[in-house]
């Protein structure tokens, strides 16, 4: 479905449709986030793999109840955006073979989930506050912290793993 095509005329059919987006998107990730546990080697890598994985199921239902809120049925709309930058990942860590840089790779291919998921939220939110709907807007905003959060804690690991480096070298 083109942008322009006359199934999108208001702000409110836009909203639905970048909901149906990110919709689409969770699963996805949701979908990525167990294969990149399994390829990851540092144990805190993998640990923020899983305990996101448990929030992005929370955040599937999270948009099933904005969905609801809105009075529309959750539905998935393909996002060629996060078809990419999951496959962009996939592409650079499957021709990794040391550990340590496939943890960089993994982690850098994580960010650019989660600044896609700050972005799309970021925009719902500010379009379901336009269109009057506080109550949708303090749903997803739960999820945007729980992305900032994450890319928070990849930044953290991306610096612990480059201090290690540095350090290993140093001696
Ligand atoms: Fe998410
Ligand atoms: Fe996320």
């Amino acid at each position: 479905m083109g942008l322009f095509t006359k199934d999108i005329e208001t702000l409110d059919d836009l909203f639905i449709t970048k909901l149906q987006a990110i919709y689409y998107a969770e699963h996805e990730i949701a979908e990525a986030l167990p294969k990149m546990r399994e390829q990851a080697t540092s144990p805190e890598l993998r640990a923020g793999f899983e305990q996101h994985l448990t929030e992005t199921e929370g955040q599937i239902s999270r948009l099933e109840r904005v969905f609801d809120m809105h009075g529309s049925e959750p539905r998935q709309t393909t996002c060629a955006a996060i078809d990419g930058i999951i496959k962009a990942g996939d592409t650079v860590a499957g021709n990794i073979a040391d550990r340590d840089v496939l943890d960089a790779a993994l982690t850098a291919a994580a960010q650019m989930v989660e600044h896609y998921e700050i972005a799309q939220y970021g925009t719902l939110i500010a379009w379901a506050r336009e269109l009057g709907r506080e109550d949708c807007a303090r749903l997803l905003d739960e999820t945007l912290a729980e992305e900032k959060a994450t890319d928070e804690k990849l930044t953290r690991l991306a610096e612990s793993r480059i201090n290690r480096r540095a350090e290993t070298r140093a001696a």
